[in-house]
């Protein structure tokens, strides 16, 4: 039998995290599946980490967040800090090895650019990495030869779609599936006035907190069009969003001849996980498989871009270049993160983003600092235009008070 895959999970706890670790317990346990873990890092939850480590065996662990750190009890190394899943690839990572990306946000992209370094494939469910930092991950990848593999569920299902095309010449364009998440069908200004509970509640999949808030406000399809700009390497006039509320196909790759690919799938995030791991192989799935009997029909609609404006901005991000992913992005965390908090209303979401994207001077990208700076920047500028709204809420509070 060959040697196991090794893999560095990084996000171990989160949604994504947690169900790669389900994908190998259900193909049968490390052993069996083929997998070792070899490292596992999060955010702050260290009781889980440690926990984790101990059903698997890891002898590295990384924690972003230094003071949840209890005890003494784990004996393996254990990095902590801001910088420490970064630190967990660079000391375990070897040629070969596969490091899942699942960390939410940008402070992801430190880690997979460690990991292309160190020569490791990546199953990437991290989109913010691709959307801010793109320009610099695509070509390091390419060059050191390593793989990107999208765990992304619509990416999955256009990068399965594409196999087997002989290059761009060959697609007339990709058509990623939106849910359409809780608020299809309303009005912007209904919208606008969402409450964390109603955002949080997606129709069709269950996934972490900011990317839940992405789906409900649509910037997760605005985040998944740039995704695929990077990853397929197309512009962005043929990539396309349609809704289809039943989550069942996950997207679709039309070809110039007329032909039109689709890959479907229930919408659980373990197949295309699984996928990344074992490609170009294919083992039992653990997800429950489509039952053909419940499903009569397919829905289809145009996205409605007035009530749902961020895909229009991300297919202008893709044409302007340089900074403006990374502007885009951090500003959507900043604001999200401030919804999440009941600082800003549901509106608030898309207003500091597009505020964020029309004020902050766009530049060209020729090292990761630019990146840096640029998401740096993007945060200091809506804290900034969030804490203004609070002052100014504070005061209308005031006023009516006193007035009442
Ligand atoms: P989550 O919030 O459930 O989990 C995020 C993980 O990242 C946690 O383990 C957290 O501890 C860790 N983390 C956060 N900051 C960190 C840091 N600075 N250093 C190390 N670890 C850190 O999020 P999720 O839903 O699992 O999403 C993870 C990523 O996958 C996101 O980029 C998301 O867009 C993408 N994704 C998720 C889904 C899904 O169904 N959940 C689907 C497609 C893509
Ligand atoms: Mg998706």
């Amino acid at each position: 039998m060959s040697e196991p895959r090794r893999v560095i999970l990084l996000g171990s706890t989160g949604s994504i995290g947690e169900s790669t670790l389900d994908v190998i317990r259900h193909m049968g346990g490390q052993a069996e599946a083929g997998f070792q873990v070899v490292g596992l890092a999060a955010g702050t939850r260290y009781e889980q980490l440690v926990k984790q480590a101990e059903e698997f065996k890891v002898d590295s662990i990384a924690l972003a967040d230094a003071s949840r750190v209890e005890g003494d009890a784990f004996k393996g190394e254990l990095l902590t800090g801001p910088g420490s899943a970064r630190g967990l690839v660079e000391s375990v990572a070897r040629e070969g090895d596969l490091v899942v990306a699942a960390i939410v946000g940008s402070a992801g992209i430190d880690a997979v650019m460690a990991a292309i370094d160190a020569g490791c494939d990546v199953a990437l469910a991290n989109k913010e990495t691709l959307v801010a930092a793109g320009s610099l991950v695509m070509p390091r990848a390419s060059e050191r030869g390593i793989r990107l593999l999208p765990v992304d569920s619509e990416h999955s299902a256009i990068f399965q779609c594409l196999q087997g095309c002989n290059g761009e010449k060959e697609i007339s364009r990709l058509v990623i599936t939106a849910s359409g998440g809780p608020f299809r069908g309303m009005d912007r200004e209904t919208i606008r006035k969402a409450t964390p509970k109603e955002a949080l509640a997606h129709p069709t999949w269950s996934m972490g907190p900011k990317i839940t808030i992405d789906s409900a406000s649509m910037m997760n399809k605005a985040l998944e069009v740039i995704e695929a700009h990077w990853l397929f390497d197309l512009p962005a006039e043929k990539i396309d969003v349609i809704v289809h509320p039943q989550s069942i196909i996950h997207g679709f790759v039309e070809y110039v001849d007329g032909s039109v690919l689709a890959q479907m799938g229930p919408p659980d995030m373990k197949t295309p996980i699984q996928y990344a791991m074992t490609w170009p192989h294919r083992k039992d799935g653990c997800s429950h498989k489509m039952n053909w009997s419940e499903l009569s029909s397919l829905a289809f609609e145009q996205l409605d871009h007035e009530a749902f404006p961020p895909v229009m901005q991300a297919l202008e991000v893709i044409r302007r270049g340089g900074t403006a992913g990374a502007i885009f992005n951090a500003a959507n965390e900043v604001a999200v993160e401030a919804f999440l908090a009941n600082s800003i209303p549901f509106g608030g979401i898309h207003d500091l983003v597009t505020e964020a994207i029309e004020s902050i001077p766009i530049r060209p990208v020729t090292a990761l600092s630019d990146i840096v700076k640029a998401d740096e920047d993007a945060r200091a500028f809506v804290r900034e235009r969030i804490g203004c709204m609070s002052s100014l809420n504070a005061e209308s509070t005031a006023v009516s008070s006193e007035n009442g």
